[in-house]
């Protein structure tokens, strides 16, 4: 008997305990059921402010249906809506309003940086451009393109789905997360 054979006899397998099995329905953990809800109930805030957006009209539209992965439901509020899609040019003027929509977001919130120009100020390396929203509000999600194409778009939201699914209910919560807000000089609660 090889060492792999030896471990396996080693590995005990409990019976579930009373009132957790049985036909039609399995047990799991609060966190994973919260991570699923989550990922797959996004709705996004469309920060959209130049050629960018009209991408993200395009990924919206009939072709690439993003309702697909749950998230049909704009929302131009910040209090109802738990991801902030940046798509386009954000001036320094703008900086500031783009910090507010964020602080108005409740948590969970996250972050998608679609376009060159949102993530790095793009070919407008000038004084009145923002060089990345991530100078004034942390990003999750970068997609590179200039412009993206809506499979890009798509995929960075795949990419936003997979950081909800996982994510520790404690995150939130933790000094680490406080540690980066403060750094933006946002106000925890
Ligand atoms: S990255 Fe390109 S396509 Fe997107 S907003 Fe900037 S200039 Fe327009």
């Amino acid at each position: 008997m090889n060492g792999k054979n030896n471990l396996y006899h080693m590995v005990k397998i409990e019976n579930a305990p009373e009132g957790i099995e049985g036909q039609g329905f399995f047990a799991t953990s609060f966190d994973k059921v919260i991570g699923l809800a989550r990922a797959n109930s996004l709705w996004p805030l469309p920060f959209a402010t130049s050629c960018c957006g009209i991408e993200f009209m395009a990924t919206m539209g009939s072709n690439y249906d993003l309702a697909r992965f749950g998230s049909e439901r704009m929302s131009f509020s910040p209090r109802q809506a738990d991801l902030l899609i940046v798509a386009g040019t954000i001036s320094k003027k703008l900086g500031p309003v783009l910090k507010q929509v964020y602080d108005q977001m409740a948590e969970p919130k996250w972050v998608l940086s679609v376009g060159a120009c949102a993530s790095s100020g793009g070919i407008f390396d000038t004084y009145s451009v923002l060089q990345g929203i991530d100078n004034v509000i942390p990003v999750d999600v970068y997609v590179p393109g200039c412009p993206p194409r809506p499979e890009q778009i798509i995929e960075g939201i795949l990419k936003i789905q997979e950081l909800a699914r996982n994510e520790s209910l404690r995150r939130r919560n933790s000094d680490e997360y406080k540690k980066m807000l403060e750094s933006y000089n946002i106000e925890t609660v």
